[in-house]
């Protein structure tokens, strides 16, 4: 009887030890699992991918006339909106005023970050291609400020960042949208996409000089940016090969 016992309490004993070793190497197999994942993020390269909504006088009154369509393509934000994919557009204030219901639509998304690109697309220095030149401290102040009124009554949310059209300014240019809380985003990978029917040109352009942090300089599409939309998948599908993550500034 008394040999029973014993067998049994080492039984019941071997099944316990055999509990908490297999609870452990549990644990193991799941931490090394969570720290290899860790690793993996902290390995990813990232990239901004930027949309410019450009908007002159000139560029609306062809809208106006009926001789151009639209200023963007439809088919490059429904691609944004549909797989997620993060991405800052800046938006000229006029842009806005002509298509405030796609302003509204693409602030729901929160993938999408609105940022602001001026009033009317001017040059905050010169020269800057054919673009009309604005020189005065108040003139500068104007166009980011008036922008900023009318994507936040838009969206709701207050733009942080302000690309100067053209990328043409300097260092008082950017102090000027400093002091009104703006941070100039300009540094950038230009992707060539600007009047350029040739994708595969543009995609060539963002591959060969893109590295972690790049920020890739592009158009939302329309008449003046034509092949962007045909380029971007192309783009998105060779950075997440290349181990690329995208974020918004
Ligand atoms: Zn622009």
């Amino acid at each position: 009887m008394i040999r029973n016992r014993k067998i049994i309490f080492a039984v019941i004993l071997a099944i316990l030890i055999c509990i908490v070793f297999y609870i452990l190497h549990t644990k193991k197999v799941e931490s090394d699992a969570e720290s290899k994942a860790e690793i993996q993020v902290s390995k990813s390269k990232v990239v901004y991918l930027t949309f410019d909504a450009d908007m002159t006088p000139f560029m609306k009154k062809k809208l106006d006339e009926k001789k151009v369509s639209d200023y963007y393509s439809k088919d490059l934000v429904n691609y944004l909106e549909s797989e997620k994919i993060p991405s800052t557009i800046f938006v000229t204030g006029m842009f806005a005023e002509v298509y405030p219901d796609l302003i509204r639509e693409i602030a729901k998304y929160p993938d999408i970050e609105i940022a602001n690109h001026s009033y009317d697309h001017p040059g905050f220095e010169s020269p800057c291609y054919k673009l009309k030149i604005i020189n005065t401290d108040e003139d500068k102040i104007e166009e980011m400020q008036k922008t900023q009124r009318i994507l936040t009554a838009l969206t709701g949310v207050v733009p942080k960042y302000f690309r100067h059209p053209g990328l043409c300014h300097n260092q008082q240019d950017d102090l000027l949208a400093q002091k009104i809380g703006l941070t100039v985003s300009d540094a950038g990978l230009t992707s060539g996409d600007s009047f350029n029917k040739n994708s595969k040109g543009i995609v060539k352009a963002v591959l060969s000089g893109v590295h972690d942090k790049s920020v890739i300089i592009m158009h939302l599409g329309g008449p003046n940016a034509p092949a962007t939309y045909v380029a971007i998948e192309e783009i998105v599908t060779k950075l997440k090969k290349e181990g690329y993550v995208f974020r918004v500034l």
